[in-house]
Order: structure tokens, then sequence, then C-alpha cells
């Protein structure tokens, strides 16, 4: 494909935050790309700007985008994104780095015009690669209903702990999900008298972690959901202790992994995402182990943990720590990376949860990604036109499948 023109300019995240979107013009059409921003962030995450800001990512964008014009690349398949990104790690060699976010919506651009220089959409391109071409089966949504923790402000100085309370319907169709959980979202705001909504558009509330699983499940059990949690630990945790500040107690680690235990016993969770912090492996692998013994099946997800880094995701399925992991491809700034971090996965059965940030654009390129890779949940929140943008492109795909 021929590059006509690249342009990177600030758009605003659902947060109001700049970010940036690459523009790219070729024989085949205009694209454009941007990337999300998170708040809970991992601290083994790739660093989302240079270190002098946004502001100088941008000024270094915008001189290597200028070098990508009036040139030819091949891009076949998502391996041939290598091109691409030795160009970068020259360029930054010698001028400095661009940032995770920057190399995210820069390869996500040049993807969605190669996949149309291939005459494929975008997540049949990956997948043809990734599956072997065979038909693609839909993601199921995991939808953010209640939210506590740094996505939410303080109401009366108090908040959940925990950072998310999911819905994850068992509908046979994608759209019937997202429905449901609408639904669902409908009667919980009803049920918690909620007052306004957060970072991703859940509730916002003060009640305690317990009771807000009092509503989560009263909704669950209406609709037949399976219900979640994101407990984000790490953003709760300092110097060896778990605070709890909607209790006023706080937990060693011991204490910290026998809590989440027993929330999962006592509320049938089906999701746990992130129940000890960062760092803490082991903890992961008490959990798991833990949930061994229920009658039912749990996923034990690491985020935080895992960043979508291969290095760590290896040491914790090879350590026996989660059974499931989030990919959120900003996490790592490179699509090549996640598909290593993908057959690495597919190859220990470990399930596969695409998912969006707090602070999200209007970019749906995650569900292209999610379905093109096989992942087997989409993870976004439940309303807000920067997450009904994504499930509305699974939708829109699950019905030319059919
Ligand atoms: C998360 O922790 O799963 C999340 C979406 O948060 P953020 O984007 O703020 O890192
Ligand atoms: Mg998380």
């Amino acid at each position: 494909m021929f590059i006509r023109e690249v342009t990177p300019s600030f758009i605003k995240n659902s947060r109001g935050e700049r970010t940036v979107q690459i523009g790219l013009v070729t024989y085949e059409g205009k694209f454009k790309a941007s990337a999300p921003s998170g708040k809970s962030k991992g601290k083994h995450e790739v660093p989302s700007y240079n270190s002098k800001g946004i502001d100088r990512s941008m000024k270094l964008l915008r001189a290597f985008c200028k070098r990508l014009e009036n040139r030819n690349f091949m891009i076949r398949k998502i391996d041939d994104l290598k091109l691409l990104v030795k160009l970068v790690r020259r360029f930054e060699a010698r001028y400095g780095r661009l940032g995770g976010n920057v190399t995210y919506a820069l390869e996500s651009v040049f993807l969605k015009a190669a996949a149309a220089d291939n005459n494929k959409e975008l997540w049949e391109f990956i997948n043809d690669e990734v599956n072997k071409g065979s038909k693609p089966k839909m993601p199921r949504p995991v939808g953010n209903c209640i939210g506590g923790g740094l996505h939410s402000k303080l109401i009366k100085g108090r908040r959940p702990d925990f950072q998310e309370f999911l819905f994850i319907p068992r509908e046979k169709t994608f759209s019937r999900a997202v429905t449901v959980n609408l639904r669902a979202y409908e009667y919980a705001r009803k049920l918690l008298r909620a007052q306004g909504k957060n970072d991703e558009n859940a509730w916002r509330t003060n009640k305690t972690n317990e009771e807000t699983l009092d509503v989560l499940k009263a909704v669950a059990k209406k609709y037949k959901l399976r219900i979640g949690l994101d407990v984000a630990a790490s953003t709760f945790y300092g110097k060896g202790y778990y605070n709890y500040k909607n209790k006023n107690l706080i937990r060693d680690k011991v204490d910290q992994a026998d809590y989440i235990e027993r929330m999962i016993k006592k509320y049938r969770i089906f999701y746990v995402e992130d129940g000890m912090q960062e760092e803490d492996f082991s903890g992961f692998k008490e959990i798991l182990n833990a949930t061994k013994e229920n009658k039912f099946k749990s996923l034990i997800v690491g985020d935080d943990l895992t960043t979508t880094n291969l290095r760590l995701v290896r040491r914790a399925v090879n350590g026996g720590a989660i059974n499931a992991m989030i990919i959120k491809p900003n996490q790592i700034g490179s699509i090549l990376e996640v598909k290593n971090v993908v057959n690495f996965c597919k190859k220990n059965k470990i399930v596969m949860i695409f998912s969006h940030r707090s602070g999200e654009t209007m970019d749906d390129v995650l569900a292209d990604y999610c379905i093109g890779f096989g992942g087997q949940f989409l993870k976004t929140g439940i309303f807000g036109r920067e997450r009904l943008i994504k499930l509305k492109r699974i939708i829109d795909i699950e019905k030319k499948l059919k």
C-alpha cells in the first residue's frame, strides 16, 4: 500500500484527557485510529508517552510520520508490521521514545489500511492468519455495571473499594447479551438508587463492597447473569497491606486471599480480576487453587499482574497463578506482542478477555482485535458512546456471519 499522507492529531478521550489520533491516506482510502488511556494502570505497562510528556510524543510522532509519506508498504499479514516496527525502533533510538499509546495507534491505523488493501475486514485479516481462516466464535460481553475505586468519585467520603462490579450474560448471541446487560444496568440503577456515573459509565454508589455485591446478585438473579469483579487490588495496596477505606480496615496478604475466596463462594462469583496486588503471583495461585474446590468454575484473571507482557504472562501461567487474562493492546504498545501473547494463551488454554481502558475513544478496533485473535470475552462498559460503538461492531460482525 502506498502511503500518501499520515496526520497525527490530539483528540479528547471519554474522560476529557488528550490522546493521540492518527489519520492515514492510501490509494485504498482514509483510515484513522486512536489510543485509549488507563487510570488504574499496571506498574509494568510500557509508558504511554515519552518521559517528557504527551507534547513531546506528538512532536516526535509528527517528525516520524513525515518520513513515512510517499513510501510503499507491503503488509500481507500481521507479521509484516515488522518493517514499520523496525522504522519506529530506529527513529526512537535517535530521537527518543514515542510511547505505547502512540505505537499502538500507529500499528492500528496501518493494520486497518492493510486489511482494506487486502480486501478484508480487519478481524478477518487477523483471523485468517491466527485462526487459520476458521469461522470465528463470537465473544461474550463482560459489562461494567457498578463502579468504585480509582474510577469513581467519592460520595459523602465513601465508595466501594473494588473497582468494577460486572455482569456476564449467558445468552447465545452477542446482540442478545448486550440487550440483557442494558436491562440489568437499568434495574441496578433503581435498586442501587445510583448517584450518577463514573469514568466508564458504571453507576456510582457509597455502598460497601458487600452491599454492592448484594445488589449485583439481586439483579443477576432476575436476568440470569453471572457476576464478576475487578478488584484492582493494587490501587488500595501499600507497604504490605490492603487498605479498605469503606470499612476502615486493613488486610494482610493472607487475609486478602481469604476474603476474596470467601466472596467468590458466598456470591458464586464467576470472574475475579486482580484479586491480589500486581506482583503477588503466589497470592493469585492461592485463590485459583482454592476455587478448584468449589462446585462452580471461576475465572481468576490477571490484568495489572500480566499487563499483556509475554514475560509476565509466562510467569503467571507457568506458576499456576491464573486461568484467564486481560488483553489491553496499549499496555504493551504492540500488536505483534499481542499476537505472541494470544498464541501463548491458546497453547495453554488461558481464557482471553480483550478489554477497553477507562478513558476510551470512538475507535472500535478493539472489537476486531477480539474477534480476529479469538478472544472469549470482550470487556467494556455497558453504556456510553465509546463503549457502545465497540459492542455494536461485534453485533454487526455477528449479523454478517449468520
Ligand atoms: C481495568 O483495570 O481493567 C481498567 C479498565 O482500568 P484502566 O483502564 O483505568 O487501567
Ligand atoms: Mg483491571
